[in-house]
């Protein structure tokens, strides 16, 4: 399946919750604090509907996806690797996803949203342990060192988001602002996942 081009707004309609897909802009302004936006998107959008057990779990799995910016093969191939791991696969699932490099990017705050994480990501102007690394899929860990090319650090955008951000880097990840550089404290467990996602009704989807 290709990736989504269309309205990410919708997306965020269609599973009734604000996945603050464009970042700091769902901050100020959001479809779905306004009347319309609490409808699904559509036609029949205003139409209520009961959802099934299978619905519920579709969706938690739709929602997971969409937080992460990830195709169905993509998400897919993440819960089989998830399965193949020690432990529970749920929690696995949601570890692997929370520590993609494009996430730790906006998390730290070197972007001011995931899909401007992940281009900044495969445009090559992400550096882990100096080297760089234009894979969005790359999994940080315990004492990765994150930074923008010298150059790029001078760039103005980079620079008045970096002076605004910061405050929210969450305590598996550190961030220092005059310098520009993060680090990977620890290695994220399920707690850390900065979106609520209920990974059982995932891991019961894929089992049926
Ligand atoms: Fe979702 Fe953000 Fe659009 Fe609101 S503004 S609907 S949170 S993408």
């Amino acid at each position: 399946m290709s990736r989504y081009l269309g309205s990410v707004c919708k997306l965020c309609r269609r599973e009734k919750e604000k996945l603050f897909l464009k970042g700091e802009r769902c901050d100020s302004s959001c479809s779905l604090d306004k009347k319309r936006g609490k409808n699904f998107p559509g036609q029949h959008g205003a139409l209520k509907s009961k959802m099934s057990d299978y619905a519920k779990h579709l969706r938690e799995k739709q929602k997971a996806r969409r937080v992460y910016g990830l195709t169905e093969s993509q998400f897919r191939h993440y819960y089989d690797v998830a399965e193949k791991m020690k432990g529970s696969t749920g929690d696995n699932l949601l570890i692997l996803l929370e520590s993609r490099l494009d996430n730790v990017v906006y998390r730290l705050g070197m972007a001011s949203s995931k899909k401007m994480a992940r281009q900044t990501v495969n445009h090559g102007n992400i550096l882990v342990n100096n080297k760089r690394i234009d894979v969005a899929r790359y999994h940080v860990k315990s004492g990765d060192v994150i930074t923008f090319p010298e150059k790029y650090k001078q760039n103005a955008v980079i620079k008045k988001l970096i002076e605004k951000k910061v405050s929210n880097v969450p305590l598996w990840l550190n961030f220092d602002k005059d310098k520009i550089v993060g680090v990977v404290v620890n290695n994220p467990i399920v707690s850390d996942v900065s979106y609520p996602i209920n990974s059982q009704l995932i891991v019961e989807y894929y089992s049926k």
